[in-house]
């Protein structure tokens, strides 16, 4: 039996998020029932809402970074109970018996993982509902464990823009001294920064504004390279150990490649459209690498949550009501936003 709960969600692409009712499955044997708290506000939302990768279904309900209390446990769940604070990523589900799913890679999961919004319901038919909204029913195996130290509301943004950054930073293996780059100061970016400094690595944030450099300093940055001046984008050329690219949007390639060490690789997580073409010569010349990361998978986002407890380290967010969300998508646009939005659920809940 389902049950009916309030959410925020759009009708068509062109429509505004309003509040509408949706449905939660019971809580199974294997799921764990969550009253959401506080969801972060990703990018991603906005592109599915205004269907940008011509996929979206309707009524969109957005929200992939969930932070709530467990209400309700299956019979078959041990990890949880109730009270824990929790959350909920971009992913609800996967085969989990593919090569990648038992590599813990679920994200890529040969069968397609279940998104959080915008997936294929297989409980209840029809696609999934994401986190503007009250309360959440997921698998046990894709709930996380938030650290009990951290701000919860910083913590949402932690399990889409915290993990797509922390997991290139650990897949290339970046360590102490090395010098990292990271481009964009956005969501991305200032978890970018702070993923990047926490390992010990020298940060150089990449930016196009100037006036982002106190605030980049601020975030851990122990420089800041403006990349509009050729003067110092020559000065740094074949110096970096690792780029973190999160450009949102299709750019010029050849003057980030030029700053790759050689051998080193320069990862994206930001463009998911066509890329400037560049030049072949400029990664011949010195076995340079552009490689690309999605999230990361259950337990390695696990592993990012507890580094953050060790840490101590949160998305810098801005907090705003449920009702404030089409306001906040403008900003969001308009990049005029530190660096995350975050729906206090409560302003839902009402
Ligand atoms: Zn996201
Ligand atoms: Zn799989």
């Amino acid at each position: 039996m389902s049950t009916t709960i309030k959410a925020y969600g759009a009708e068509d692409a062109k429509a505004h998020l309003k509040p509408i009712s949706i449905e939660r499955r019971a809580c199974g044997d294997d799921d764990v029932k969550i009253d959401i708290t506080y969801c972060g506000v990703c990018h991603s939302d906005i592109h599915t809402v205004r269907n940008d990768w011509k996929n979206s279904k309707y009524p969109v309900v957005p929200g992939h970074e969930i932070v709530g209390h467990v209400i309700e446990v299956g019979k078959n769940v041990k990890k949880f109970k109730n009270g824990d604070l929790v959350g909920v990523g971009c992913m609800v589900d996967s085969c989990q018996e593919c090569a990648s799913c038992k590599e813990d890679l679920e994200q890529f999961c040969e069968k397609g993982m279940v998104g959080t919004y915008n997936g294929k319901d297989k409980h209840l038919g029809g696609h999934t509902f994401g986190g503007y909204s009250t309360s959440i029913v997921v698998n046990k195996e894709f709930v996380l464990s938030i650290p009990k130290n951290i701000d919860p509301k910083g913590a949402a943004p932690l399990l889409c823009a915290g993990i797509t950054t922390w997991s290139p930073l650990r897949h290339w293996k970046v360590k102490k001294g090395d010098k990292v780059g990271v481009i964009g100061l956005g969501g991305l970016g200032h978890m970018g920064v702070k993923f990047a400094h926490a390992l010990g690595a020298h940060v150089v944030m990449i930016t196009t504004s100037p006036d982002k450099a106190q605030d980049a300093k601020a975030l851990g940055a122990h420089e800041v390279l403006i990349s509009k001046n050729e003067d110092d984008m020559k000065k740094h050329k074949n110096s970096f150990d690792f780029i973190l690219n999160t450009i949102p949007v299709g750019h010029e390639m050849d003057p980030y490649i030029a700053l790759l060490k050689r051998d080193a690789t320069m990862v994206l997580v930001g463009a998911v459209e066509p890329l400037k073409p560049f030049h072949g010569g400029g990664l011949i010349g010195g076995r340079k690498r552009i490689a690309g990361s999605l999230i990361g998978g259950i337990k390695e986002t696990q592993e990012m949550l507890d580094f953050c407890g060790e840490h101590n380290i949160v998305s810098d967010i801005e907090l705003i009501d449920m009702f404030d969300i089409n306001k906040a998508y403008e900003r969001v646009i308009d990049s005029d936003v530190k660096y995350r939005f975050v729906i206090d659920m409560a302003s839902l809940k009402g």
